[in-house]
Parts: C-alpha cells; sequence; structure tokens
C-alpha cells in the first residue's frame, strides 16, 4: 500500500506523456529530487495545470507507490511570473534548474541546494545585479553545495594565505606566485576577483546576491568558473546552447 506526503519544493523540468499527462522533477526539501506523475496535467481543467510549470515553488501532495509519485495535489506559494516574461531570464532560470537537478538525487538532502536556487531565481527576477555574475555566483555556490567547493582561501599546494595570484582548476583552486610549476597552466586572478569568490563561498545564501563587481572581475569569474565547471562537471546541458545564442 503507498502513503500520502507532502513536500515542499520547486518545479525543475516537465514533461509530457502521452495526450493528457505530465511528469514533473521536484526538487524538494524533504525528498531531495524527485520525479512525480501528473495525471490530467494537461487538460485545462485540471486542478493542477498551474502547479506543473517548471519554477513553480510550492507545497505539493503526493501519493507515494511502490515505485513512483503520483502529483494529488499542490498549493503554490510562487509561481515567478515576471520571470516568465522574460526570454533571456527564462534561458537562465532552465540552466540553474538543470544543473541542480543534475547535481541532486531522490532521498539526499538537497535543502541547501534548493534555497540556493529559489534565491538565484528570485536574483533573475530582480534584475538589480546582471544576469551572468548571478549565473557565476550561483556555479561556485551550488559546486560548493555538491562538495565541490573551490579552494579560495589558501594555496591549495602549500597552505600559504597570502601572495595568491593563479587559479587551476585541475587542481581545485588558487596557487601562491612559488607554487605554480613550470609551464603550468593557470588562470590569473586578482585580489578583487578573489574577496569576491571568498565571498561568494561563505556569505549566507540569502545575501550572495547583494553586490555588483567591476568588469574586470566578471571577466575573470567567467574564465575561472567555466574552467572549473569543465573539469569538474564536465557535461553538455541543453539549456546552455541557448545561453551561449545570447552571450
Ligand atoms: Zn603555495
Amino acid at each position: 500500500m503507498g502513503q500520502e506526503v507532502k513536500v515542499q519544493g520547486l518545479v525543475l523540468q516537465t514533461g509530457n506523456i502521452g495526450e493528457y499527462d505530465k511528469r514533473v522533477v521536484l526538487l524538494t526539501k524533504e525528498r531531495g529530487r524527485i520525479s512525480a506523475f501528473a495525471r490530467g496535467a494537461k487538460k485545462p481543467t485540471s486542478s493542477y495545470a498551474a502547479a506543473c510549470q517548471p519554477f513553480t515553488f510550492g507545497t505539493f501532495t503526493l501519493y507515494e507507490g511502490k515505485n513512483s509519485f503520483n502529483l494529488m495535489w499542490s498549493d503554490i506559494d510562487y509561481y515567478f511570473e515576471k520571470l516568465k516574461t522574460d526570454l533571456d531570464l527564462i534561458y537562465y532560470a532552465s540552466y540553474f534548474c538543470e544543473l541542480a537537478s543534475y547535481l541532486t538525487r531522490e532521498n539526499n538532502d538537497e535543502f541547501e541546494i534548493l534555497k540556493l536556487l529559489y534565491q538565484s531565481l528570485r536574483a533573475l527576477e530582480k534584475k538589480t545585479i546582471p544576469e551572468d555574475l548571478i549565473r557565476y555566483v550561483y556555479e561556485i555556490r551550488i559546486l560548493a553545495c555538491y562538495g565541490l567547493a573551490m579552494e579560495a582561501f589558501a594555496c591549495t599546494n602549500c597552505g600559504k594565505m597570502d601572495d595568491l595570484i593563479y587559479f587551476s582548476s585541475r587542481r581545485g583552486g588558487i596557487l601562491c606566485s612559488e607554487c605554480r610549476e613550470k609551464g603550468e597552466q593557470v588562470l590569473t586572478i586578482g585580489q578583487s576577483t578573489l574577496y569576491t569568490i571568498q565571498f561568494i563561498l561563505s556569505s549566507k545564501i540569502t545575501k550572495l546576491y547583494t553586490f555588483k563587481v567591476s568588469d574586470e572581475v566578471l571577466v575573470q569569474l567567467k574564465k575561472i568558473t567555466k574552467s572549473y565547471m569543465k573539469e569538474h562537471v564536465n557535461y553538455q546541458f541543453k539549456s546552455l546552447e541557448f545561453l551561449k545564442l545570447i552571450g
């Protein structure tokens, strides 16, 4: 026999099943990332048609069967309506959800990632800081939540905490001026960029999107996150193809 469970979470992805039904992937506080079958969700009369849209945040009542969840009821807190009116923002938000989906698992404690994703979508919607900065902050912090934090406080080779001027994705973080090997591929990292990464790694999630950076820092953050993501995640995200088109 199955049972009824209530979860709080966000719709990461949706897919159609046949003519009337949908499958929704939810990132939840209680059960990690789960997928649920939503019978009749494509019918206009369905009581939860609106809940089965990406980026919807709320409480979902599910029936837990032997191998699957069935969506029964939803109580929506936030639809991210403003975000859905801007195509560029939809691309960013879709990528954030796809990355979260890729890194999370069922029955894992993914509450930090859920909080981070929620705040990041709110930041996109508010438009007070540039989308690409939100993206780099999100990438750096979600990898930290996942257990792949960049080392940004001490040299990855000798542990020294000053004179940190290089970044090596292969070594997992920063290097001091003395520890770079001859011919070793590294990126240079300026003081302001280093402070920015330290802030991203150590601040409260609710305070993450409260700063802006210079163009120079933005360019360094882009190079560093791109190289770090390639080294440690190395997965072709479908939603990134759209982002490449716009930026
Ligand atoms: Zn060193």
